[in-house]
């Protein structure tokens, strides 16, 4: 539909929860806007919910560079037109934490799980998985990993986050002295602000591990 790309500052700033800009298309409900910080699914992380022009926004889907919103009713909403994007901080914050752990637990199980491959990863409000190609259950192992992630999250250490080719979106993330990562999701500061995470396997067949990440305390 569009030919530009839509700028997405949830990037550079993954706190902001308000935002002021203005519609560059709009289709029916269908609408795209100049800047954004509504995140749209991608590499498992779940879209946000929220608002814009005061209408809850029912599916954000991401198309190349574009994102575009599909809001709950047809907003009337021409070019131009200056809107007032919201989300849900509580759900983008359980999200980001979430994922870090996300990253965590994936880093050090490839770490401890020689040729292992991913195939899968799902980022929700209430919890994350990752699912491993694996021979046997990873269960014997989870308390030396769930070790492991407290003792980089008890560090508090800074997280970088930064594009490694910005005409292509690629982003990654960095602990230093740990690991850097691509990715295009929307990362923490620090470490710490993940707090307690538990760690559950889930059987899902012959040669697969999940593993089930939890914020704790649940309601936390
Ligand atoms: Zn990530």
């Amino acid at each position: 539909m569009m030919a530009t790309m839509t700028k997405k500052l949830f990037w550079a700033d993954p706190y902001q929860t308000t935002l002021e800009t203005r519609i560059v298309a709009a289709d029916g409900p269908r609408v795209w806007v100049d800047e954004t910080i509504f995140f749209a699914f991608s590499g498992g992380q779940e879209s946000d919910t929220g608002t814009i022009g005061g209408l809850p926004v029912v599916e954000a889907a991401k198309e190349g560079k574009e994102i575009s919103y599909t809001l709950a009713e047809d907003p009337g909403l021409e070019k131009d037109q200056e809107v007032t994007i919201r989300i849900d901080w509580p759900r983008r914050y359980r999200l980001m934490r979430l994922h870090f752990a996300a990253e965590l637990v994936l880093e050090i199980m490839y770490r401890k799980l020689q040729g292992t491959e991913k195939i899968g990863a799902h980022i929700a409000e209430d919890k994350a998985r990752l699912d491993f190609v694996w021979p046997q259950s990873i269960t014997p192992l989870l308390p030396e990993v769930a070790a492991e992630v407290q003792a980089i999250v008890r560090k508090d250490a800074e997280i970088l986050s930064a594009f490694s080719d910005q005409e292509n979106e690629q982003r990654f993330w960095e602990v230093e002295g740990f690991a850097r990562v691509p990715c295009g999701g929307t990362h923490l500061r620090r470490t710490g602000e993940v707090e307690n995470v538990r760690l559950k396997r889930v059987n899902i067949g012959k040669g697969k591990e999940r593993v089930d990440i939890y914020l704790v305390p649940e309601d936390g």
